[in-house]
């Protein structure tokens, strides 16, 4: 399938990032949901009352993030990408690993721990090196991660580009991605819908659309099913 498409797009979740060391939201005794305080991070009411400590947890994401190295299903991922005349990589993460391990077009949904932004007047900057004082430079307004909180819309732009190249394509790669959170959990549908093929790439299938008819499940980890299958779809010449 993969071989024969002129048209793919990856669309990638936090499982992806798992062999890099980074959690996933709700899977594994690492998942970050188990602290009550740390779970209302991602809400801007949250984070806002819980400033300096949300800041700072944050900040040591972004930093666990800068630390971590992409792993074979990143760079698989990749070259997907160099082999492809038409490709979208599509991905819910913000740990920017996709970039390090090459892959150039991409849309970030929910935005990314590169930068962090001003609530007040959306300057982005570069993450203070000792990030005590969580205060934009600019105007005095609160700073916070450039990701987007639950309670927040996704950047429209970015689900424009995904939702057309759903409709696009010939294959869809889910991969790492629980499937839960609208609306990024309607691509892969959207794709099947308007006649792609979708493999779905994951350790665990439960919530995923059941296999049958143009959709494959393929179990086990992002970092040994990746590799495999673009070695399947295109062998190296002997
Ligand atoms: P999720 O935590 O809800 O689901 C992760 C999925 O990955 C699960 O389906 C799990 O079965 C699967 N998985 C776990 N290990 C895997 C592996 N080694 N190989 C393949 N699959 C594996 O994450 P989600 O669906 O991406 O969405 C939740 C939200 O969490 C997103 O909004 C994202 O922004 C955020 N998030 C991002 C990161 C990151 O950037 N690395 C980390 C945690 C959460
Ligand atoms: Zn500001």
């Amino acid at each position: 399938m993969l071989r024969d498409a002129s048209s793919v797009v990856v669309f990638s979740g936090a499982g992806v990032s798992a062999e890099s060391g980074l959690a996933t939201f709700r899977s594994g005794g690492n998942a970050l949901w188990n602290d009550p305080e740390v779970s209302t991070y991602p809400t801007p009411r949250g984070y806002r009352a819980h400033v300096p400590r949300s800041w700072q947890w944050y900040a040591m994401r972004a930093r666990t993030a800068a630390d971590a190295a992409p792993n074979p299903g990143h760079i698989a991922i990749a070259e997907i990408e160099r082999r492809v005349p038409d490709f979208l990589l599509v991905t819910q993460n913000v740990d920017g690993l996709h970039h390090r391990a090459g892959s150039r077009r991409v849309v970030e949904l929910h935005g990314n721990l590169r930068e962090t932004r001003c609530f007040d007047c959306d300057a982005r900057s570069a993450w203070p090196r000792l990030p005590a004082d969580p205060r934009c430079a600019r105007c005095g307004g609160l700073l916070r991660p450039d990701v987007v909180f639950f309670d927040e819309d996704l950047p429209a732009d970015a689900l424009e580009r995904a939702r057309d190249a759903a409709e696009r394509c010939d294959v869809l790669v889910s991969v790492g991605t629980s499937n839960l959170v609208w609306p990024a959990r309607e691509l892969p549908d959207l794709a099947h819908s308007a006649g792609a093929s979708v493999l779905i790439v994951n350790v665990d299938m439960t919530g995923q659309m059941p296999p049958g008819d143009r959709v494959v499940h393929l179990t086990g980890t992002a970092g040994d099913v990746m590799p495999r299958m673009v070695a399947r779809a295109w062998p190296a010449p002997t």
